[in-house]
C-alpha cells in the first residue's frame, strides 16, 4: 500500500475538512506508518495555570495551515515517510498515575511496532510515561529538552510527579542517559541559587538562554549534536522555551526567551540526528488570543520534527541506493 500522506490543499480548501494533525488520514494502521502524531490531553500536572488539555484540538487547528514541503530543511515531508493522525490517548483527568499508564502501554505499542509517535500536549508532565515506554523498547535515551525550566525539582505540594519533575523522575528510573542530554534554553526566576546546579548534578548539560544567547545558533546546534551524538535521540520542546511574546498561550510563561524563528532554526540544525520520539508540550490555546499563534508555533515544530525524520529516511534510502517504495521496518 501506498503511504498515508495528508489531503491536498489544492485540491480542497484547507478550512475545510476534520481538524487531523496537517490534514492527515486519522488511522491506527502501524504497519503502514513511518510516525504517528499523536494527541495526550493532559494537564493534572500541571502548577499554575490550567487548560493544556485543550493544546492537541488547538495544534491539530492550527496545523491546517502547515504545506508538506520544508524549505528550512529541504524536504518534502510526504515523499519519504508515511504518517497518521492516531488520535489521543484517552488519559484520566485529575488521576497522574493511571493516565501515565494509559499514556506509557499505548505508546509502547507504537515504539515497538517500529513508528516514532510525535505527541501533543498536554503539559511537561506527560514526558515521563513517553520516556517509560521509549525506553522499554530503545533503551535509555537521549533527551534535548527546549524549555525554559529544567523540570528537574523534586516535588510539588508533597507529590512527585507533575510537570516540573518530570526530568528527575526520568533520571531516577533509569528511562533516560543524562550524559547524553541537554537542556537548552533555562531562563528566568528560579526557587534557590542551586536549581540549575542540580539539573547538572543530575548529569544534564544545562545551556541557559543566556549561554545560547552568547554562543549564537551555529555553536548552540553544533555542542547539542556533540553531546547526543550517536544516541537514540527524544526531542521535548516545551513552547515556554519561546518568549511570551511569540507564544502567549501557555502555562508558565518566561519573559526574555527565543523567538519563533530562532526556535526554528535551532531545530532545524538537528537533521540527521537519530530522533525516536518527540513531542511537543504546554500549549495553552485559551490564553493564547484569536491569533493561536502558540498553538501555530507548536503545530510547527512538530513539522520541524516531522521534516528531521523524513531527512534521516532519505539519507538512509539514498545511501543504501534503495527505493522509498517500502517501509523500513
Ligand atoms: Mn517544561
Ligand atoms: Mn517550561
Amino acid at each position: 500500500m501506498g503511504r498515508y500522506v495528508p489531503h491536498d490543499s489544492l485540491e480542497s480548501p484547507r478550512f475545510s475538512g476534520v481538524r487531523t494533525f496537517m490534514r492527515l488520514p486519522n488511522a491506527r494502521d502501524l504497519p503502514n506508518s513511518d510516525a504517528v502524531v499523536v494527541g495526550i490531553p493532559f494537564d493534572t500536572g500541571a502548577s499554575f495555570r490550567a487548560g493544556a488539555r485543550f493544546g492537541p484540538e488547538g495544534i491539530r487547528s492550527a496545523s491546517h495551515l502547515l504545506r508538506p514541503y520544508n524549505p528550512l530543511q529541504g524536504i518534502g515531508i510526504f515523499d519519504h515517510i508515511s504518517v497518521t493522525d492516531f488520535g489521543d490517548i484517552p488519559i484520566v483527568p485529575g488521576y497522574i498515575e493511571e493516565s501515565y499508564e494509559a499514556i506509557r502501554r499505548e505508546l509502547e505499542v507504537i515504539h515497538r511496532a517500529g513508528v516514532v509517535p510525535i505527541a501533543l500536549g498536554g503539559d511537561h508532565s506527560i514526558a515521563l510515561p513517553e520516556l517509560r515506554a521509549a525506553a522499554a523498547i530503545h533503551g535509555p535515551l537521549a533527551i534535548v529538552q527546549f524549555d525554559s525550566h529544567a523540570d528537574t525539582w523534586d516535588s510539588y505540594f508533597g507529590k512527585r510527579y507533575n510537570h516540573g519533575t518530570v526530568f528527575r523522575r526520568a533520571v531516577e528510573e533509569g528511562v533516560l542517559s543524562p550524559q547524553q542530554s541537554v537542556q537548552v534554553g533555562m531562563r528566568g526566576s528560579l526557587y534557590g541559587a542551586s536549581d540549575l546546579e542540580e539539573s547538572r548534578r543530575l548529569g544534564f548539560e544545562v545551556m541557559s538562554t543566556q549561554t545560547v544567547r552568547r554562543l549564537g545558533p551555529e555553536e548552540t546546534v553544533a555542542r547539542i549534536r556533540e553531546r547526543v551524538g550517536e544516541s537514540k535521540v527524544f526531542v521535548s520542546f516545551d513552547v515556554d522555551f519561546v518568549d511570551p511574546a511569540y507564544a502567549p498561550g501557555t502555562g508558565t510563561p518566561e519573559v526574555g526567551g527565543f523567538t519563533s524563528a530562532e526556535a526554528l532554526e535551532l531545530l532545524g540544525g538537528l537533521s540527521g540526528i537519530d530522533l525516536i520520539g518527540g513531542d511537543v508540550v504546554e500549549v495553552y490555546p485559551q490564553y493564547d488570543g484569536p491569533a493561536q499563534i502558540t498553538s501555530l508555533l507548536a503545530a510547527t515544530v512538530a513539522f520541524e520534527l516531522l521534516s528531521l525524520l523524513a531527512s534521516v529516511k532519505k539519507a538512509n534510502v539514498e545511501q543504501s541506493g534503495g527505493t522509498e517504495d517500502g517501509l523500513d521496518h
